[in-house]
């Protein structure tokens, strides 16, 4: 979806691959520059006009027969929740990174992802459930109605899920330390070394915790970018706290 830039002497389009927003000067009468549609002059002709309007109706039928069916959550681009925040479902995706997560976690969470569809379906709410379609959480009491493999192989898919996240997240930063110029305190072996035994242990947790068949206790004790502030936080100590020659 395209937004108005917010300074009207910039076209303000979004630009390919993160490079921020487009600097250029709209054309006249136009938002946008000569690249990004300002010589777009719109639909000029009631027909034009007469056909974007059957075809937004065309797609809004779609989408809200889509949704009467339990397809889709939410008409994309509609009406917003009532605290103005777009409305989230119950349950995100487990394979859903942060936009900031490193090109190799994502590539990780892709064949996870694939490898994950070829498994039985995940529990879900039956039809006539509120929640229908919906995975059960371990909370849920509909949880407990489960066979015992059931709940086990759901658990521990999420998991999986938890832990590869912390290994490929907390290993991008690992080999981050590699581009800080030399003799910077963080580059320390005894220092990596503890940040490695970190990642390991909160990997290892979520497997653990999966057994304990509930996956809101699985979610590590530090997120990733605890994991950042943590080594940050070692750096500055050692920086204010010089280590004493023997
Ligand atoms: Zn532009």
């Amino acid at each position: 979806m395209s937004r108005a830039s917010p300074d009207p002497l910039k076209c303000g389009a979004r630009l390919k691959h993160r490079r921020g927003f487009c600097s250029n000067t709209p054309l006249d009468g136009a938002t946008r520059c000569l690249w990004h549609g300002g010589k777009s002059t719109g639909v000029k002709t009631a027909d034009g006009r007469a056909r974007v309007t059957a075809g937004r109706a065309a797609w809004l039928d779609r989408m809200r027969r889509l949704k009467a069916d339990g397809k889709i959550d939410r008409i994309p681009g509609g009406a917003k929740g009532r605290s103005g925040r777009p409305k989230k479902s119950a349950l995100p995706s487990p394979f859903k990174l942060s936009s900031s997560a490193p090109p190799i976690a994502r590539r990780a969470m892709r064949a996870l992802a694939a490898a994950d569809a070829k498994l039985p379906p995940l529990p879900r709410f039956p039809a006539d459930h509120p929640r229908a379609g919906e995975p059960i959480p371990s909370g849920d009491p509909a949880f407990a109605s489960l066979a015992e493999p059931v709940m086990v192989s759901a658990n521990l898919r999420l998991a999986l899920v938890a832990s590869h996240r912390i290994l490929t997240d907390g290993c991008a930063k690992f080999a981050a330390l590699d581009a800080l110029p030399d003799g910077d305190p963080a580059k320390d072996p005894g220092q990596r070394l503890k940040l490695l035994r970190i990642i390991q242990a909160e990997a290892h947790n979520a497997i653990k915790l999966a057994l304990r068949v509930a996956p809101e206790t699985m979610r590590p004790k530090r997120s990733t970018s605890q994991l950042v502030e943590l080594v940050m936080r070692l750096r500055a100590g050692i920086t204010e706290h010089p280590r004493q020659p023997d």
